[in-house]
């Protein structure tokens, strides 16, 4: 990650990072008292109590196996634990591919399709962005500024059009211009379940239908600064639109970050891209063992 953002993401984690390092800090010797203390600082990350007790189990199994008694010893030990739940095999980049952005309202997702044109675009792909959220006006509005800041091409309907006819005519732009990247702003109307779900097929089938040489993802976009909540949705948004992998925004706020950890292991797909500011270039692929170090270091 660049120096720039890398810094961001460790002072919008600072908070976390400052209540981990009170624990490690302070010990010689990792004792049972420690290791509550370490586990208590992990939940207060936001990790969840499941997950942090998974953490400190295997790392106490582990520092017994291989005789580790000192704390910077467990620190280092901790690092590489939570790294590898990060951990999860990404599906590989294939072209064409539409990518279904999803997730609630507000949490950040017009402004990751933004970024993650330009990100693509800066890799030589080419694009199209698709407004399929027809039920707010102003969610086309704020698309059509982000695909001008990239200079890329937006579909767009009118208000309360049919998402998956926006979606249609996205894929047969994308087919004529021999596009590599469809990304589809989605409603997001968690509250009404049914209503999304049928939405999320019903684009689906005409992407099967009209592009079955493209590869389909789902994209879910987290605020990490929502905490468990977040954890909530990415649940509910999972059973509704089959998601391959996250995008958690807004890193560089309040965010305490270590929501990421019960989202990974509930879903058991990967954090793709993590969001550390509003503007454009303020989106970085994850890497968890970066991210594991701006928790720590
Ligand atoms: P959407 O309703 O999900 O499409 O959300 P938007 O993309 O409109 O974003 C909602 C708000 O969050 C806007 O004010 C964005 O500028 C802000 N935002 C999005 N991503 C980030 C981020 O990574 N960091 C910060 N600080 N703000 C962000």
């Amino acid at each position: 990650m660049a120096n720039g953002l890398f810094s961001r993401l460790r002072d919008g984690l600072s908070k976390s990072r400052s209540n981990i390092t009170a624990v490690v800090g302070d010990q010689a010797v990792a004792d049972e008292d420690y290791l509550e203390s370490l586990t208590d600082a992990l939940i207060l990350s936001d990790m969840g109590a499941a997950c942090a007790q998974q953490a400190i189990d295997t790392l106490r199994a582990r520092a017994a196996e291989a005789g580790i008694k000192d704390v910077a010893g467990h620190k280092a030990l901790l690092k590489e634990i939570l790294a590898d739940m990060l951990n999860v095999p990404k599906d590989p980049l294939r072209w064409p591919m539409v990518m279904l952005v999803v997730g609630v309202n507000g949490v950040g997702k017009t402004t990751t399709i933004g970024k993650l044109a330009l990100r693509f675009q800066s890799l030589g792909r080419t694009i199209v962005l698709c407004a399929a959220d027809t039920f707010r006006a102003a969610a086309a509005e704020q698309l059509s500024i982000w695909a001008e800041r990239a200079k890329v091409p937006l579909i767009r309907h009118q208000e309360g059009a049919d998402p998956a006819g926006v979606v249609f005519d996205a894929v047969q732009a994308a087919k004529a211009n021999g596009t590599h990247l469809t990304i589809v702003d989605t409603a997001g109307r968690l509250h009404n379940k049914k209503n999304l779900m049928d939405e999320m097929e019903k684009m689906r089938r005409v992407i099967d239908r009209e592009f079955p040489e493209a590869a389909v993802r789902c994209l879910l976009v987290v605020d990490a600064t929502t905490g468990q909540n977040g954890l909530q949705q990415a649940k509910a948004f999972s059973e509704v639109a089959g998601v391959n992998g996250v995008a958690l925004t807004k890193l560089d706020g309040t965010a305490k970050g270590g929501v990421i950890f019960p989202i990974v292991r509930e879903l058991r797909v990967p954090v793709l891209y993590v969001g550390v500011g509003e503007g454009i270039d303020d989106l970085q692929a994850f890497d968890a063992k970066e991210y594991v170090d701006a928790l720590f270091n």
